[in-house]
């Protein structure tokens, strides 16, 4: 009976809220997206940018054929080990971040955490982290918001990897400016004791998670006190990251 209820509550909420496209917001009608993901139309999806190619070995850019590193990460001493993404940044995929963070499309979290898990899978389990950590928000914020973005993609990525995710034990201890126009010096600074944590971490690899990796700064500053606490590894995943240089 319960059953048959979340069912018919299911169809209703479909109804009234048909599944819509996480990339152009309009209902995905009976378009199942590419194989392997859903939540995009498949037009839709071959208007990302999936990574490929030759990647930083830090960060997860594109980069040229000859390189192994991006500029950033060639200037910059990263406290976290590496990190990867699955799209490159453009317009569209900066409207679908912009929707699920600020006018909340959590639905969305289904459709990155999926595109994380079929990019990333064999790497994901070669890594073999234990714990997945998603970015936190200062929890004032996070109150207005109603939810945590990172928190959502995290669920969902466990879930595809069988691995425990926890949110209650890095919190931001600190509020901090907006960080969009700052290099990645000022974010370091701006950084420095945002993050603490508030129990013991227990573990020793650890896969942070966050919706966009810009410089790396954020990242950096959960590795820091992350590994202060034991973690002898600390990875980053993404759904975006910008351009290579
Ligand atoms: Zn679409
Ligand atoms: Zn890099």
């Amino acid at each position: 009976m319960k059953e048959k209820i979340k069912k018919i509550g299911g169809i209703i909420a479909n109804a009234v809220y048909p599944p819509a496209c996480a990339v152009c917001g309009k209902p995905l009608g009976d378009d199942t997206g590419p194989p392997g993901l859903s939540g995009i139309h498949m037009r839709c999806f071959s208007h990302t940018i999936p990574l490929k190619g030759n990647l930083c070995g830090i960060c997860g850019k594109s980069i040229g054929d000859d390189d192994i590193y991006c500029k950033d990460c060639n200037e910059t001493q990263h406290t976290f080990d590496r990190s990867f993404a699955v799209y490159e940044i453009n317009s569209d995929m900066k409207d679908s971040l912009y929707r699920f963070k600020y006018q909340s499309k959590r639905e969305y979290a289904e459709f990155y955490a999926k595109s994380i898990y079929e990019a990333h899978k064999n790497l994901l389990h070669f890594l073999q982290p234990e714990l997945l950590i998603p970015i936190p928000m200062y929890q004032r914020k996070e109150r207005v918001r109603g939810y945590n973005q990172a928190a959502l993609i995290a669920a969902g990525l466990g879930e595809y990897l069988g691995i425990p995710v926890k949110t209650d034990v890095l919190v931001r201890a600190k509020k901090t400016v907006p960080l969009k126009d700052c290099s990645f010096t000022e974010r370091r600074k701006i950084l420095d004791g945002a993050f603490e944590l508030q129990e013991p971490l227990g573990v020793e690899r650890v896969l942070v998670v966050d919706d966009i990796y810009t410089t790396g700064a954020t990242l950096d500053a959960c590795a820091r006190v992350l590994k202060e606490n034991g973690a002898r590894h600390v990875y980053g995943v993404n759904v975006c990251i910008g351009a290579g240089v």
